[in-house]
């Protein structure tokens, strides 16, 4: 069984007081310890940028790597293993600007693990540039005569992409992130969470009351298996009309699944071979 005090490091965050990253961090603890995942059963990557950080206060077996490159290192984990839980953390730069190519193949080939977008509309790390889900029009150090680009919206690109899971919640609600993570977890295929996550020192206008005051649940009756209507309400956006929640869920084959040679024996299990290999050190000396 773990505990909260299992997960702990001898490291204080650092993230800014208020930061959305605190409660994405607190989401994911309570889903650890609520359904006994630990050091043999479940892994994570993280990006580089604030959301990163997560992997110094979180005493669970992690990999920081490239920046944007979460999502190929996690696939290679749950390759290796397909018995894992495999988690990939990573920012709305990292995850549509230098990784977006990672995510759209990601989502087409419905692996099995789960992408925590801690999307902030910026880069914060470096102190709050436009990132690829910044409005159009806002003013940011690199755009500060207005952003040009029109937005990424993730659920949009997610459901279009092919994801099988695809859901929308705000860093503040820690229930509800704890048990959408646990969901998405337990989904067979690629899940995808985009997180409202504000971040309070740089960006003045996706804040903590925005979101209270600008999202709302999906219906009761609303149904996460017609993608049609999915990808219709993946486009709401705007004042009182942010939706929450998971927006599409379908079963399909997952890549792991597919390859013979995973179901007969994970790679993990293959003890390393022993080769000489004197004679290709001799051949290209
Ligand atoms: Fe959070 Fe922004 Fe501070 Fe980074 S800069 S820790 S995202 S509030």
């Amino acid at each position: 069984m773990t505990t909260l005090k299992d997960l702990t490091t001898p490291f204080q965050p650092n993230w800014c007081p208020g930061c959305g990253n605190m409660t994405i961090w607190a989401a994911f603890k309570n889903a650890v310890v609520q359904q006994g995942w630990d050091n043999y059963n479940t892994t994570f990557v993280a990006d580089i940028g604030c959301n990163g950080h997560i992997v110094n206060f979180t005493k669970l077996t992690s990999l920081e790597g490239l920046h944007g490159r979460p999502l190929p290192v996690a696939t290679g984990i749950k390759m290796a293993n397909p018995e894992l839980n495999v988690f990939a953390f990573t920012g709305d730069g990292g995850c549509f600007g230098e990784g977006g190519n990672h995510f759209i193949h990601a989502c087409r080939r419905n692996h099995d693990f789960t992408i925590i977008i801690h999307n902030n509309a910026l880069y914060a790390l470096t102190t709050g540039q436009t990132s690829p889900t910044t409005s159009h029009g806002y003013k940011s150090k690199s755009t500060p005569m207005g952003n040009p680009d029109q937005p990424f919206y993730p659920i949009n690109l997610a459901i279009a992409a092919g994801a099988t899971f695809v859901a929308r919640a705000y860093s503040g609600d820690i229930q509800k992130l704890t048990e959408l993570i646990i969901q998405a977890n337990d989904h067979p295929g690629l899940a995808v969470i985009d997180i409202l996550q504000p971040c309070v020192t740089f960006h003045k206008e996706c804040t903590h009351t925005y979101y209270q005051q600008n999202t709302y649940d999906l219906e009761e009756d609303y149904d996460v298996t017609n993608k049609e209507a999915a990808y219709a309400k993946s486009l709401e956006w705007g004042p009182e009309q942010i939706p929450l929640g998971i927006f599409y869920q379908v079963e399909q084959p997952t890549y792991e699944s597919q390859l013979a040679y995973l179901g007969e024996k994970p790679v993990v299990h293959n003890p390393p071979q022993r080769r000489d290999i004197q004679d290709l050190f001799a051949k290209y000396t």
